[in-house]
């Protein structure tokens, strides 16, 4: 690598080299690329933290990572994009045609703090969204209700769907009420994170800005969606953490479905085919949740939020 950087620091008015140094040179230059490119590899892959990336140019200025361009590293970084590469080297007061490896010690040391904001960030947002979800006439709405009552540090997502409201909802507290040309608006404007119809009648999907607004103030926030929002989100939003919530029997459900009576025979006997199909996908969810008590469950629910990492998804 230092081979490389001295080749191509040389004065000009040096003698040109013999061609058997010049092929050396431009192999070892070639295979510094290579090495840059590799370490660019695996930070944009999160094998490697950026800021041991950083540590390791300090140490070695000509090493492979001391040689980088700055530029090229926060490129690198994931989500750092070239307008917010640009800020972050305005804000940091450094020039973009600097190398890691020749950074002064306060430029560094500023470089090392943006970096450690971004990932304290990061790390709240990945284990801060919350999916739950699990057959119908679990108790989902129930916990959830639950949680916003005695969480109030946990943000409940409040979706928008075509269906009427019922007796007792409250516009913008259980539900957005949107007609379907509000709903269609809403789809096109990229406004909803999800979105699914549920129960084949009515359409549900998720608003997006309160979220992000919530995740980056560090506020918990809880998704309480269908099966299908909740693979959606886990396309979108990886870090998100899936919860499934059981009941304790299955006859338990049936008596939970029935018991309620909100849905006439028909609607029950396709919401139980419905449930056979969302319990056979439970083994697709981080953490399975038993709803044996409403108090309980939500407290498991909450304490999931707080844990720091999700085991790695089959
Ligand atoms: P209900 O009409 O009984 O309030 O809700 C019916 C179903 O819609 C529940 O299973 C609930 O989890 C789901 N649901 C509520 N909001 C959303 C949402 O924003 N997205 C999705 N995909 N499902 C939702």
């Amino acid at each position: 690598m230092s081979e490389a950087a001295s080749t191509r620091d040389s004065a000009p008015t040096r003698p040109a080299p013999p061609d058997v140094d010049r092929q050396a040179a431009s192999q070892a230059a070639v295979a510094a690329r290579r090495a840059r490119a590799a370490v660019k590899a695996s930070i944009a892959s999160r094998e490697v933290s950026p800021l041991v990336v950083l540590d390791r140019a300090t140490a070695d200025p000509d090493g492979v990572e001391g040689r980088l361009r700055v530029t090229e590293f926060l490129l690198s970084v994931p989500a750092i994009g070239t307008t917010k590469m640009q800020e972050a080297l305005d804000r940091l007061a450094i020039s973009p045609a600097k190398r890691l490896g020749g950074l002064g010690r306060h430029q560094r040391l500023r470089l090392r703090q943006y970096l450690i904001e971004r990932e304290n960030r990061s790390a709240r947002q990945r284990t801060r969204l919350v999916v739950l979800a699990g057959p119908t006439a679990v108790g989902k709405g129930t916990v959830s209700t639950y949680i916003r009552e005695h969480y109030p540090d946990v943000l409940l997502s409040v979706s928008a769907t075509t269906r009427a409201p019922r007796p007792g909802e409250v516009d913008g507290v259980n539900y957005y009420f949107v007609d379907d040309a509000e709903f269609d608006r809403m789809i096109d404007a990229g406004e909803l994170l999800e979105h699914a119809t549920v129960h084949n009648a009515y359409r549900y999907g998720t608003p997006r800005a309160p979220i992000e607004k919530a995740l980056a103030a560090g506020r918990s926030v809880l998704l309480e969606i269908d099966l299908q929002g909740a693979r959606q989100v886990r396309e979108s939003m990886p870090e998100a953490r899936l919860i499934f919530l059981l009941p304790p029997t299955w006859e338990e459900l049936v008596r939970r479905l029935i018991g309620r009576g909100t849905e006439d025979a028909a609607e029950q006997q396709r919401r139980l085919e419905t449930a056979k199909v969302e319990l056979a996908a439970q083994d697709e969810f981080d953490y399975k949740v038993v709803n044996h008590d409403v108090a309980e469950a939500a407290r498991e629910v909450v304490d999931l939020m707080k844990v720091r990492a999700a085991p790695a998804r089959p």
